[in-house]
């Protein structure tokens, strides 16, 4: 935990050294997917991205809760608390009874987000399961004075809270700006002003989301789910809060104007944005015929795609550029992604070939590893530790690339000592950090076959250097009797199964 991470505070506009609140505790709310359709590019990134900030802080020790929402509820059609609910409009389609279709597409999110490798959320929380919360919230605010009911619906008052209070911070919106553009919106009658937002929606007839409230029959506002979840499973003062940057204005925006009425201060102390993601320079759309799914990628099932691109490229690609920088996809930037990636496996591959080579050897003397190697190891932690730079990490991890392949060449390039520091490197960076994986071991079990039968061959041929036969017949003779066989060469011992 001695590592010193800066983090780049969106609400500051400043890099700031992180200091957890209670350490060695980590707090992190994320806002997940709102559940109608199916997991794309711009799912993938804020999952990506919070998923390296989530590995790295479990890297240092640290006890991290991570919270991931799902949105069920709440998400109307338009920023001004009018138009259809997405999910209740997608049900009304589809004639499914609304949460068929959060049961769905939820699963679905995490089919495709997990072959992205990336960890489960410590709690995944859906806003439909804390109504409870959300009317006690509302109840609080109405108290305070900085909301009013209307027909049913409750409005938090953004004209009387901006007066004592910045409401704007967070995006930099102007309020002047905010009222012109709030005008020509439909859905605000119920409204004193434009700018106000709905923390309870009265349900209009044909509104089969709905729940009993002391207002009306109806269903909370989109924004106050992040609100009560982070405070009830992080507390009213957490580490980090984080999303997509279209979230930062209204979502983010309103959460900062309900939690400082609600608990009477700012319950985020470092907000963190992830920037968005572009086709061919273009903003992706269903009417632009860019909107590529994460399964479409993965099976190259899409007229856009000239072939499929694993969940490791896409992977590989998100964190070859920084979260805050714009990142644009086209077939020959993952082509390159896909390349450089495997160069990276090839090389850890290698790696791991040239440490079986060391016979029993496990423990590295410091001392015995020269300044190039340690230097190197430095410079990945200083890469992690700005800001969560992936890029700068990843180019320190291709000179670790061409260091094990100066190895593979001339046999004294690099000692045992060193050969396992680096072997400790790539687990820690590559695999643990950057949460990559290699693919050519295949997935799941196979990858698990793989791995085992790699540690058994390491153990026979350290037999067979102690001239122990006896263990390495027993390991050749017992895997023949699962159809396993081996085969001994001058160059190793290689397996196949029958
Ligand atoms: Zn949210």
């Amino acid at each position: 935990m001695e590592q010193k991470i800066i983090i780049y505070n969106t609400l500051t506009r400043k890099k700031e050294v992180f200091e957890p609140l209670n350490p060695p505790f980590v707090g992190i709310y994320v806002c997940g997917p709102t559940v109608y359709g199916d997991a794309h590019l711009g799912h993938a990134r804020p999952a990506i991205t919070f998923d390296l900030v989530f590995r790295y802080f479990r890297h240092l020790g640290y006890k991290v809760r991570y919270v991931r929402n799902i949105t069920d509820v709440g998400h109307l059609e338009n920023d001004a608390d009018a138009g259809e609910d997405k999910i209740a409009k997608k049900a009304r389609i589809e004639q499914l009874e609304p949460m068929e279709v959060v049961q769905y597409y939820t699963d679905r999110y995490h089919t495709d987000i997990d072959q992205l490798n990336v960890l489960k959320p410590s709690i995944e929380p859906r806003a439909s399961g804390h109504i409870i919360e959300q009317i006690e919230m509302i109840k609080k605010i109405l108290e305070a004075g900085y909301a009013y009911e209307s027909n049913g619906s409750v409005y938090f008052d953004v004209e009387k809270y901006s007066k004592s209070y910045h409401y704007g911070k967070l995006s930099g919106r102007v309020l002047e700006d905010l009222r012109a553009n709030s005008r020509e919106l439909e859905g605000q009658e119920e409204k004193r002003s434009g700018i106000d937002f709905a923390l309870w929606k009265k349900a209009q007839p044909e509104h089969i989301m709905r729940w009993p409230s002391p207002w009306s029959e109806g269903f909370p506002g989109w924004h106050l789910e992040c609100s009560v979840m982070s405070i009830r499973y992080l507390g009213e003062t957490f580490d980090i809060h984080g999303g997509g940057l279209d979230l930062q204005f209204p979502h983010h925006e309103c959460e900062i104007a309900q939690s400082q009425i609600a608990v009477g201060h700012d319950t985020v102390r470092y907000w963190m944005h992830n920037n968005m993601v572009t086709i061919n320079g273009q903003k992706m759309a269903k009417s632009l015929g860019n909107f590529i799914t994460l399964e479409q990628f993965f099976k190259g099932d899409h007229p856009a795609l000239v072939q499929a691109f694993s969940p490791m490229t896409i992977r590989f690609f998100m964190l070859q550029a920084h979260y805050r920088s714009t990142l644009d996809f086209s077939n020959e930037a993952l082509q390159a992604a896909e390349k450089g990636c495997k160069r990276l496996m090839e090389a850890g591959r290698t790696l791991q070939n040239l440490v079986s080579q060391l016979s029993g050897k496990q423990s590295v003397t410091i001392e015995k590893v020269g300044d190039p190697v340690l230097q190197l190891k430095q410079n990945c932690y200083d890469a992690i530790n700005d800001d969560f730079n992936s890029p700068v990490l990843i180019s320190f991890l291709f000179e670790a690339v061409r260091t094990i392949n100066s190895a593979k060449e001339k046999a004294d390039f690099l000692t045992a000592d060193e050969l396992l520091f680096l072997q400790q490197l790539y687990n820690d960076f590559v695999f643990d950090i950057l949460g990559l994986k290699d693919e050519s071991l295949g997935s799941g079990n196979e990858g698990i076959i793989n791995g085992l039968m790699d540690l058994v061959l390491v153990i026979r041929q350290q037999a067979r250097a102690n001239k122990d036969w006896p263990t390495s017949d027993k390991i050749r003779d017992d895997l023949a009797k699962l159809s396993i066989t081996i085969k001994d060469s001058k160059e190793g011992s290689s397996w196949n199964i029958d």
